[in-house]
């Protein structure tokens, strides 16, 4: 089951006008990729065309820079009972954009959401502001744990206008992995293009930290990863497609599959480790 751990299928309606043009690009296809947003079964076929089995579809809470609301759970709860084994959930939750955040937990679960991801250079705040007052991510986060969910963090530089770069350095996941030691914690982007070695020390001294490995050139993982066979075991691969700079999923894919790396270890990034969190 090849999984694409990081696709973005998201409202395009909420997306601010500067959000969606950085996404835009200057892609040809672009009318057709947002329509996959409103067509499952659409993005299935492109799926198909792409060799991917499954993917985890992104969605998080991000008003201030992306315009992104807590509507994104319901959207993408709907989304996927399309293809509950191929389409796998992610919503999100933001501290200061909840006036009850026990209430939200509860109806993610109710939607059945998968994951839950933090943006923080997008969302404006650090993994660990729960040591500085901020009670609902640490109520996020039990929620999580206790339920069994994984909790993605966008670790690295973010380029859309309005985000905050100090925010991506993994190093503030060190306390969630410590504080929540139950939690499935999964480090997006492996804090590229600056914090690689930070992520790579938190994927071997925290037993309950993952890797993936979207956002990153495929081409360019073992110079950013060197010892990614060390860390392969917890370690899922993902596109971040359609985001600026990620052109295709196919291409991303093969690019990948050329690398010099052991059957094995190929096997275990492109779907053990994703069918290790979510059982196929
Ligand atoms: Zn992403």
């Amino acid at each position: 089951m090849i999984t694409d751990c990081h696709i973005h299928i998201q409202p395009i309606k909420l997306f601010k006008p500067h959000a969606l043009a950085l996404i835009k690009g200057d892609r040809k296809n672009f009318d057709e990729i947002a329509s996959y947003s409103d067509s499952p079964s659409a993005f299935l076929k492109y799926l198909d065309r792409c060799g991917v089995d499954r993917a985890v579809l992104i969605n998080y809470v991000a008003p201030e820079v992306i315009g992104l609301t807590p509507e994104v759970n319901q959207f993408v709860g709907d989304y996927v009972k399309h293809d509950p084994k191929r389409l796998i959930s992610c919503g999100g939750l933001h501290p200061r954009h909840s006036t009850n955040i026990m209430a939200d937990v509860e109806h993610i679960l109710r939607l059945g959401i998968r994951m839950i991801k933090i943006h923080p250079p997008h969302q404006l705040l650090f993994p660990n502001d729960y040591l500085n007052g901020v009670k609902e991510l640490e109520i996020i986060y039990r929620a999580a744990e206790a339920n069994g969910i994984p909790v993605m963090f966008h670790t690295g530089t973010s380029i859309f206008p309005g985000a905050r770069n100090r925010y991506g350095d993994p190093i503030y996941v060190d306390d969630v992995a410590v504080d929540f030691p139950k939690l499935k914690i999964i480090l997006a982007h492996g804090g590229r293009p600056l914090w690689m070695d930070t992520a790579f020390f938190l994927l071997r001294r925290h037993a309950n930290v993952y890797l993936e490995l979207s956002g990153i050139p495929p081409k360019r993982l073992l110079t950013y990863f060197p010892r990614l066979n060390e860390i392969a075991h917890k370690t899922m691969f993902g596109t971040d497609w359609p985001s600026p700079g990620v052109a295709d999923v196919k291409q991303n894919f093969e690019d990948f599959k050329a690398l010099p790396i052991s059957e094995e270890m190929r096997a275990k990034i492109l779907s053990g480790t994703a069918a290790s969190i979510w059982p196929e």
